[in-house]
């Protein structure tokens, strides 16, 4: 009877194939340093495109509180700019290597469409401040794990500083909401009657 004989692997065979050197591909594993590098300037490009963004959504808006909500964030998201090529010095990342933020670019690619598509008035302000609540809620969840990851790595300076960023996107998203009670009222007063008929109470599961 034919035996297929195998020869058992070396530790190091063994490593080099769980790399991926067995494929060809000679992938070094990444670490928890690369995924923090990683976040960083994919939120460094988020902060750049809103940079430019946030002049167009403050223009584009009716209500003056919202104008100046946005402009005051505008400041904000040039000094979130600042402190993130700060850590990417402190760190030794070299920031000419960044791509684009896809998901950014799409949260600002629905702001512009509303921008597009909706006449200026509080529906318009509405939806703005909608779009602009996604952009919040995504750095919110970018900051947030990139103050864990540097928890973690015992980079104490970088988190405190890029803590008190996440602070002011918190404070931006919550002072949206506060804006947004106001102009929503407008706007349903602006949609009354155009609508539907009210829905009736009825059990939901
Ligand atoms: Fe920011
Ligand atoms: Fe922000």
């Amino acid at each position: 009877m034919a035996t297929t004989q195998t020869k058992p692997k070396t530790p190091a065979k063994q490593a080099a194939a769980k790399s991926g050197a067995a494929t060809g591909s000679q992938k070094e594993p990444k670490t928890l340093h690369d995924l923090l590098e990683e976040a960083l300037k994919d939120i460094y490009s988020a902060e750049m495109q809103l940079t430019e963004a946030l002049p167009l959504m403050a223009k584009a808006c009716e209500s003056e509180d919202l104008q100046d909500a946005f402009t005051n964030h505008l400041q904000q998201t040039k000094r979130h700019a600042e402190r993130l090529e700060k850590v990417f010095n402190r760190l030794g990342i070299d920031k000419s290597e960044i791509e684009t933020c896809k998901a950014m670019q799409g949260l600002i690619a629905e702001a512009k469409k509303i921008m597009e598509e909706f006449e200026e008035s509080p529906v318009r302000d509405s939806a703005l401040i909608i779009a602009a609540q996604k952009v919040e809620h995504y750095e919110i969840a970018s900051y947030g794990s990139i103050c864990e990851l540097c928890d973690v790595l015992g980079h104490r300076k970088t988190g405190e500083l890029l803590g008190r960023t996440l602070d002011e996107e918190e404070e931006t998203d919550e002072l949206l909401t506060d804006i947004a009670q106001e102009i929503n009222d407008e706007a349903c007063d602006m949609s009354e009657g155009q609508g539907e008929e009210e829905e009736e109470d009825e059990d939901e599961t």
